[in-house]
């Protein structure tokens, strides 16, 4: 098919880039999907130039690298029917990024039977197939297996003279065909792009120029330029595979990752992924990849087995907030917990933790979910200093608290014994509660302070016998204010001073020396009383000694009689007593001790007879 425009303005040659193209006899326009080069050979055979280079007027035709120029070399003349628009297909091949195209000729022999025409598609590494036809393109020649060139005399026959158009069509997959259509048009169809994206044929192209490098990439380390897709002998079955990631659904993208990276199993996989993660997040951000991206993550939550920590600036936030593995330090920055509190988490098992072995050292990643209850957790925990200061007592009488069992230890999250214990501040604030009986201060108000100053030095835990005394209800504390710690607890100065009177009455404590005064007995004695057991003693406080109750005293003087008392009253001496006592078999206590009393012991009860016969009960205190 020829046309003649006949209009003279359009033979004068146009230059373009240092070419202008001669005004053929013939010239049949341009289609609208024909590749500009095929346009050139297909008018050079037409007019029997035997090459291309005759279509030239002025200078020399642009190179293979340099489509771009085709574009407007052949919009400049007329007479070639190519569009000035850029949607074309043709023009938009022409103006895609160089790296997206071919060095040799991919063809269809369906098309190029029925049109003689090459498309432009086929100059993109990227296409495989005839959207048309649905057939796998070819790159070499049937007959003598050589590779196609653009640089040809015809758009039909081979070097060696071979038909191409007489090659067998050989049906692509389904996928592949709907991935071209994509390429080409733009179409979306069973795909996870959304529809309705704006993508040009550039970023068509390089999405799956992209894919290309990675799929099925599984245990090869090589991912830089990807020479697969060059030649179609290796090209189809890579681009199955490309197809079946991005036209194959949730199914066929979830394989890809799958197959292709093996993160689980290799470093190298965990490396490529990253790679792949960068380069499609970073070159595809348009919404309409959110299906992929959102698998993606998924899969990156479930296999990734490093942490994705904020440092790790290529992985989007909402990946590295959804990732449950986090670097130890970077948990311990983000939920500020000490790291010591997470070590010990960790050697309980409270919080889950996997070693990972790095190019240059080993990191310990821990379970975010696991660090955020820990994390709630220690929010209620408490250290026995600030337990202390929570409570608003002294270290010691926290020690004190809790050596009674006001307080308890809180057990660690984890099941092993001793781990990150602690004082729950729930625990702590439901016990200073539980003492505080009312928030109106008394009229005559003593203070906490006051009070224990009221003791009687030599009394020890003076504040634990207040707390006691609080709990069991025969002393009533009260509140100066809405959370009062310990410290801040009032009493009603006449009530206290009724409960301290009563109270010392039957539970006074003394010294030994205080009680050697009371008993009308020497100190040493008390303390040899003391130390044989013969005294009952409290040692609540090992710095200020033994301590006697007069209940105690009442108890020696009830069991024991000393042979002082029994002289005195029998108006004898104490030998003859003793001698008496002896003659009736009857021993003091410390008669096969090594240590000698001080003074004579005998057990009351040894000594009824005797005793009545002095009519003496017992000794009293002195
Ligand atoms: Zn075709
Ligand atoms: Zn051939």
């Amino acid at each position: 098919m020829t046309q003649s425009k006949g209009l003279e303005g359009m033979r004068a040659p146009v230059i373009s880039h240092g070419c202008a193209l001669i005004y053929p006899p013939l010239y049949p326009a341009s289609s609208s999907d024909e590749s500009p080069i095929g346009y050139l050979v297909r008018l050079a055979e037409l007019n029997c130039y035997g090459s291309t280079r005759w279509m030239c007027a002025v200078g020399q035709l642009p190179r293979l690298s340099e489509l771009h120029l085709y574009h407007d070399l052949l919009a400049g003349a007329g007479w070639t029917g190519w569009g000035t628009e850029t949607s074309s297909i043709s023009a938009a091949v022409c103006l895609v990024d160089q790296s997206h195209r071919l060095g040799r000729l991919r063809y269809c022999p369906v098309c190029i039977r029925e049109t003689q025409r090459w498309k432009a598609a086929w100059h993109l590494k990227a296409s495989v197939v005839c959207a048309e036809h649905g057939g796998w393109l070819r790159d070499t020649c049937p007959a003598c297996n050589s590779p196609m060139l653009f640089k040809a005399r015809s758009t039909k026959l081979c070097k060696c003279g071979a038909d191409l158009s007489e090659s067998a069509l050989c049906l692509a997959p389904e996928a592949v065909r709907r991935q071209q259509g994509w390429l080409e048009r733009g179409s979306v169809s069973r795909a996870l792009i959304a529809a309705g994206h704006n993508l040009d044929l550039q970023m068509r192209s390089e999405l799956i120029l992209l894919f290309a490098r990675f799929v099925g990439r599984d245990g090869m380390g090589k991912t830089g330029i990807d020479t697969r897709v060059l030649h179609m002998d290796m090209a189809a079955d890579v681009m199955i595979q490309v197809a079946d990631a991005l036209f194959g659904g949730t199914e066929g993208f979830t394989r890809f990752l799958d197959t292709s990276f093996s993160v689980s199993a290799s470093e190298q996989g965990e490396r490529r992924l990253s790679r792949f993660y960068k380069a499609f997040y970073g070159s595809f951000e348009d919404g309409c990849f959110d299906p992929y991206k959102q698998l993606l993550e998924q899969y990156l939550n479930e296999h990734w087995p490093k942490a994705l920590s904020r440092r790790n600036s290529l992985f989007k936030d909402r990946t590295i907030q959804s990732h449950p593995w986090l670097a130890l330090q970077a948990a311990c920055r983000e939920f500020a917990v000490p790291k010591s509190h997470m070590r010990r988490a960790i050697a309980d098992d409270a919080v889950r933790s996997m070693s990972v072995q790095g190019p240059k050292r080993e990191s310990v990643l821990v379970w975010k979910p696991d660090v955020a209850r820990l994390k709630e957790w220690l929010a209620d925990a408490l250290t026995a200093k600030d337990a202390a200061d929570y409570l608003g007592v002294t270290k010691k009488q926290f020690g004190q608290l809790r050596q009674n069992g006001y307080i308890t230890y809180q057990k660690a999250l984890g099941s092993a014994s001793r781990g990150v214990g602690a004082f729950s501040m729930e625990k702590l604030s439901g016990f200073l509660k539980s003492l505080a009986h009312s928030s109106s201060a008394p009229l005559e108000a003593m203070t906490m302070n006051q009070a224990l100053r009221r003791f009687r030095a030599g009394v020890k835990e003076p504040l634990m016998i207040i707390i006691e005394a609080i709990k069991q209800g025969s002393l009533g504390a009260y509140a100066s204010s809405p959370k009062p710690t310990i410290r801040e607890l009032v009493f009603d100065s006449h009530l206290f001073e009724d409960w301290y009177r009563e109270r010392s009455s039957d539970s006074e404590l003394f010294s030994i020396t205080e009680a050697a005064k009371r008993m009308g007995i020497h100190q040493e004695f008390a303390y040899q009383l003391a130390n044989t057991g013969l005294l009952e003693t409290y040692s609540s406080n090992h710095s200020s000694g033994q301590l006697v109750s007069q209940h105690s005293i009442d108890k020696f003087c009830s069991e024991y009689v000393l042979l002082r008392d029994l002289a005195r009253e029998a108006g004898r001496s104490s030998a003859s007593v003793m001698n008496d006592l002896a003659s009736r078999g009857i021993q003091p206590v410390d008669a096969v001790w090594d240590q000698q009393m001080r003074q004579k012991v005998y057990l009351a009860s040894n000594l009824r007879g005797f005793l009545r016969g002095l009519c003496i009960s017992s000794v009293g205190a002195g």
